[in-house]
């Protein structure tokens, strides 16, 4: 039993659900809080201070005798908090590793040049007030503390009240200039949530870029009518419309190996036995380049405007938020990747890109040297009870981030 696996094991079982088997760790909840005692205790363990930062995020440091404290800190973490029955691995997998591989660079001996943190940001699904990243996206600027503090939740609290039932003032919320000065590196360990690994036979793989990202709202409008008596001949049916751009949507996604992906619709009148008059539809829609994404848009919006024609209906698209696309820093990675392949023995190490957001990305959006190392997932499923790691694997993803602790610390 290795130290990465007692601390798993002690995890593990916090905001499990009995009947799904997923996670449910939402921030400032119940098990959200509890996986915070276990990062608390973990850190006291190993005598490393801890601290929670204006904006929620848990902090784990080390500054050694003789380093200057307010030096530019190797930072590696991820988050705890989970989606509505996520997996295991999300999150969790970077925190535990990234204690794991701390303690074993210390016990051979490590003598580090600046501080090293262990990080865990907070609400980096978003799961409960709506917003990914919020914890990082606050500090660094990118989320404004109004905005934040506002957010509702489903339980119909506030960010706001949330914070302040944990027993974090709200009110310090905010850009944290003094803490982004602390941070000169920033590497997150992550669970694939893909299956590029498993196609490249590798347990470990480095990150080049995270894909852009778009959210767009589209409403068809057309008129409300019996569901019985309209001839189909008279109707204008927006469903019939949403549901021929949904299919384009997929279409053309599949053959540019780009993803769109209607997750959320809403009906009015809602009605069994009633023709729409407005359907609702909100596109996630991701690519391996910005050219690539709008022309994933243009493509779509298209076809919904000729669908809408032929069915005597209309549609509008508003853009609700487009994050562009984020290039990890080519000199950090190479050296990541150098680190972890002569770890390895001198086996290559795969550079992938994700589509998938991560609190990474807004720290090197924030202008934070960063990086980040993939873990193989065995069957490419996240955001689900059935995403895995096998612990072999794990371990190498432990292996790999002591290698890249001793290389930039
Ligand atoms: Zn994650």
């Amino acid at each position: 039993m290795t130290y990465f696996d007692t601390l798993w094991d002690a995890l593990e079982p916090i905001g499990r659900h009995a009947a799904t088997g997923g996670y449910r760790r939402f921030a400032y909840d119940r098990a959200e809080l509890t996986c915070r005692e276990w990062f608390t205790s973990t850190a006291q363990a190993q005598g490393l201070e801890v601290e929670t930062d204006r904006n929620g995020n848990l902090w784990a440091w080390w500054v050694p005798e003789g380093v200057d404290p307010l030096g530019e800190a190797l930072v590696i973490g991820s988050h705890l908090d989970s989606v509505p029955d996520g997996g295991a691995f999300d999150g969790p997998l970077g925190v535990v590793s990234s204690f794991a591989a701390l303690d074993a660079a210390r016990r051979d001996g490590l003598s580090p040049t600046r501080p090293i943190a262990v990080a865990a940001f907070a609400d980096e699904e978003g799961a409960r007030f709506g917003i990914a990243c919020a914890g990082s996206r606050l500090m660094t600027g990118q989320l404004h503390p109004d905005k934040a503090r506002a957010l509702v939740g489903r339980d119909g609290a506030s960010m706001a009240e949330a914070m302040s039932s944990a027993g974090h003032d709200p009110a310090w919320l905010g850009r944290d200039d003094d803490r982004l000065s602390r941070i000169g590196t920033f590497v997150e360990l992550h669970v694939e949530q893909g299956r590029g690994l498993i196609e490249q036979g590798a347990a470990v793989g480095v990150a080049t870029s995270i894909w852009p990202h778009g959210r767009y709202r589209f409403t068809f409008r057309g008129v409300a009518d019996h569901a019985g008596t309209t001839r189909m001949q008279d109707r204008h049916d927006p469903m019939l419309t949403y549901a021929a751009t949904a299919l384009a949507a997929g279409e053309h996604a599949r053959r540019t190996d780009s993803r769109a992906t209607f997750g959320r619709v809403e009906v009015e009148p809602n009605g069994t036995n009633a023709i729409p008059s407005v359907v609702r539809a909100w596109l996630d829609a991701r690519a391996m380049d910005e050219s690539s994404l709008g022309d994933l848009l243009d493509v779509i919006t298209s076809r919904a405007h000729a669908c809408a024609e032929a069915d005597r209906t209309d549609v509008d698209v508003l853009v609700e938020s487009v994050t562009a696309v984020l290039d990890f820093d080519v000199a950090l990675r190479d050296r990541v990747a150098a680190a972890v392949s002569a770890e390895q023995g001198g086996a290559a190490v795969p550079a992938l890109p994700t589509g998938a957001g991560h609190d990474a990305g807004i720290l090197a959006a924030a202008g934070i040297e960063t990086a980040m190392l993939f873990v193989r997932n065995p069957t490419g499923v996240s955001h689900s009870p059935n995403e895995h790691a096998e612990r072999e694997d794990c371990h190498a993803g432990v292996e790999a981030l002591t290698a890249v602790v001793k290389e930039l610390a």
